[in-house]
Order: C-alpha cells, then sequence, then structure tokens
C-alpha cells in the first residue's frame, strides 16, 4: 500500500511518499527560522508559510520518490491535534489530491504518526509495545495494542517535556527551539551540580502516581536558581544548569517508562517525538532498559521531530485495512489517541 501524506500540525510542511513502512521520499521545510524572531511559533505566520511552500513540497516528494500518480493508493494528511489554520492547509491539500486523482482519502492523528515513526527503522516491530511519546506539547506513555488501538497510561499534567526544554531554554536566553541548544550544552556540563524537583504527582491516598509527571515546577525550580545565582552577582554556570535539567528531566522519564512496561509485561520500549533525539534521555532509558532486559527503540533524528513519513506510515497500516476517512472530515486542534478509529468512521 503506497501513500502520500502530508503533515502540517505545526512548524514543519512535510510531504512524504511511504509504501507500507519503507519511506519512498520524505520532504521537510522547517519555519524554525521564520519563527525565532518572535521566540516561538506564530500560528497565523505558520499558516500562511504552509499555504505558500505545499505545492512545490508535493511537487519534490513525488519527484524524489521517482513514482507517478498511478502507483499511489492513498492520500493523508494529518487533521489532528494541532494548530487549527495550519491543519487545515494540509488537509484541504490532501483532500483537493485525492479528488483530482481519484484516490481514497485518509486523516491521521499526529500522535498516532509519532508513534508509527518507529516502523520507519524497525519495520519489524510489531504490537504490543509501550510507546513513550515525548514531544513539544505531548508526554505520554502509550500502551500500543494495534493499529487504531491505544490506552494511555501516563502523562504530564502541565508543560510537555519539549516544552520545559524549550521554556528552560528561554530562561536561560538560548533562543527557539531549546531542545537541541540545551543537549549540546549539556555535554558540557556537570549534571550533579544541582539538585532539581523531578515532578512527582502525590496521590490522596499517600504515596505518588507512578507514570504521571508535571514539569512545570521544574521549570520554576530553574528559574529560582538562575535569579538566586544572579543575585548573587555570579556568571551563571550555563552548561552546569543545562546538564542537571537535563539529567532531571531524563532520570524522571525514564523512572516512568521502566515501571509502566514492566508492570504491563511489555518488553518494547519504543520512544518517539522531538525530545527522542535527546542524548540525556537515551542514555538513561538505554543503561535502566539493559538492567531490566527491555528492548528500547529510539526513531532515526530526523523521524523525531515532526515529518510526513510517519504520518504516511501510519495512512498506509490503515488503508490496508480498508480504514477510509469521509470527505466531510475536518480538524481538530485537540483529539484523544482512543478517538483514531473515528476518523475512519469506525
Ligand atoms: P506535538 O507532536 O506534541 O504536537 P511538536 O510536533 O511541536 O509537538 P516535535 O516536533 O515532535 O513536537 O518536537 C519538538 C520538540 O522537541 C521541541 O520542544 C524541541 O525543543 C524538542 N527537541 C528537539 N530536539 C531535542 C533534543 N535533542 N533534546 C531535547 N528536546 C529536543
Ligand atoms: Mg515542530
Ligand atoms: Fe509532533
Amino acid at each position: 500500500t503506497t501513500v502520500l501524506a502530508i503533515e502540517t500540525s505545526c512548524d514543519e510542511t512535510a510531504v512524504a511518499i511511504v509504501k507500507n513502512r519503507e519511506v519512498c521520499s520524505s520532504v521537510v521545510t522547517s519555519q524554525i527560522p521564520v519563527h525565532r524572531q518572535y521566540g516561538g511559533v506564530v500560528p497565523e505566520v505558520a499558516s500562511r508559510q504552509h499555504l505558500e511552500i505545499i505545492n512545490q513540497a508535493i511537487a519534490q516528494a513525488m519527484d524524489e520518490s521517482l513514482m507517478d500518480w498511478g502507483q499511489i493508493d492513498g492520500i493523508a494528511a494529518t487533521c489532528a491535534p494541532g494548530l487549527v489554520g495550519a491543519l487545515l492547509v494540509g488537509l484541504t491539500a490532501a483532500k483537493t489530491l485525492a479528488m483530482v486523482y481519484e484516490k481514497r482519502f485518509l486523516g491521521v492523528h499526529h500522535l498516532e504518526g509519532h508513534i508509527y515513526a518507529t516502523y520507519l527503522a524497525q519495520p519489524n516491530i510489531d504490537p504490543p509495545f509501550l510507546s513513550l511519546l515525548v514531544s513539544g506539547g505531548h508526554t505520554s506513555l502509550i500502551y500500543v495494542k494495534d493499529c487504531g488501538i491505544y490506552e494511555t497510561l501516563g502523562t504530564t499534567r502541565d508543560d510537555a517535556a519539549g516544552e520545559a526544554f524549550d521554556k528552560v531554554a528561554r530562561l536561560l536566553k538560548l533562543g527557539y527551539p531549546g531542545g537541541p541548544v540545551i543537549d549540546k550544552l549539556a555535554q558540557t556540563g556537570d549534571p550533579q551540580a544541582f539538585t532539581l524537583p523531578e515532578g512527582k504527582i502525590s496521590l490522596s491516598g499517600g504515596g505518588y502516581h507512578p507514570y504521571d509527571a508535571s514539569f512545570s515546577g521544574l521549570k520554576t525550580a530553574v528559574l529560582r536558581l538562575v535569579q538566586n545565582l544572579e543575585k548573587d552577582g555570579e556568571e551563571l554556570p550555563i552548561a552546569d544548569i543545562a546538564a542537571s535539567f537535563q539529567e532531571t528531566i531524563a532520570k524522571a522519564l525514564t523512572k516512568r517508562a521502566i515501571a509502566c512496561a514492566g508492570d504491563h509485561s511489555l518488553k518494547t520500549i519504543a520512544v518517539g517525538g522531538g525530545v527522542a533525539a535527546n542524548s540525556g534521555l537515551r542514555k538513561h532509558l538505554q543503561t535502566a532498559a539493559a538492567k531490566h532486559n527491555f528492548q528500547v527503540l529510539f526513531p532515526p533524528l530526523k523521524f523525531c521531530t515532526d515529518n510526513a513519513a510517519m504520518i504516511g506510515c501510519a495512512a498506509a497500516d490503515h488503508l490496508s485495512r480498508g480504514h477510509t476517512s469521509p470527505f466531510t472530515l475536518g480538524v481538530h486542534s485537540r483529539l484523544p489517541l482512543t478517538k483514531v478509529m473515528e476518523l475512519y468512521g469506525k
């Protein structure tokens, strides 16, 4: 099953051609330089940028795949969750292509795409497994049961992991996006320099929630630390702060993922989303997984952050099972993963 997929949920305009779990072409145009001057993604600017480059991205993806339209079985686009105006550009382009070339049409849930990024490098993996999804907007532990069948077991109560990286980078005046800069700086810092709170969630009956986390307290703790150091007139040990922050968040995520996999007898943890690129998280998870005899999988770096290949991989699986969406399908800024099958009228 071969699909042309479009991803425009945030600030990447991406188009890919995917044959089952094989990427035939993948075009990703990032708007980061455009949004950097504002310190974050501006929704209206994102929609306009998508509109300006989408047609060229589609043409380029077709060219690079060396395929013709006759070889394409379906056209897919991310329809939720994300920025409504941005999603609309991709979804409308996909509907138009499907109508013009008489192809089947599918809307895809962005987070299901992040889960499917795992298969692009590991085509022989199949459910069940645990997905640790750590991105700019989400931090979730998801029990992957089958195509379209998911149960969220843990989540963040406030800031997502990627959001925490971005906010801490902003308060350290490191620019946007923060994850890659902090990751690089952390390599030269001492991860034990400062002790920061890992964001435990208290349970009413006592003890702590084993899988949930809160990262806004961690961000505030970094802010206090910076304010105190600045008050003392010291030069900020930025690398040490970055390393300590990264260490704390990597350990918190690792602890929750390992506990969750163990409790549910899942032997494989597949990480996805932009923060899956983080070297600290990779190191901690790999070490812990080896100790507990789990298999841990990370997508290649280019498929951790937003791309259309992961969307195409999910769409190809749905299409091979006969799932298609009606042309009346709209976009949703939020949509729980449990509602994925509703996109296909199920
Ligand atoms: P969502 O998928 O939840 O809608 P998103 O699509 O914006 O959000 P992604 O593109 O998956 O998120 O990931 C972007 C996030 O990943 C940003 O917050 C960025 O700072 C973070 N990130 C990227 N590389 C790294 C890294 N090496 N270390 C930590 N964080 C990183
Ligand atoms: Mg992005
Ligand atoms: Fe994403």
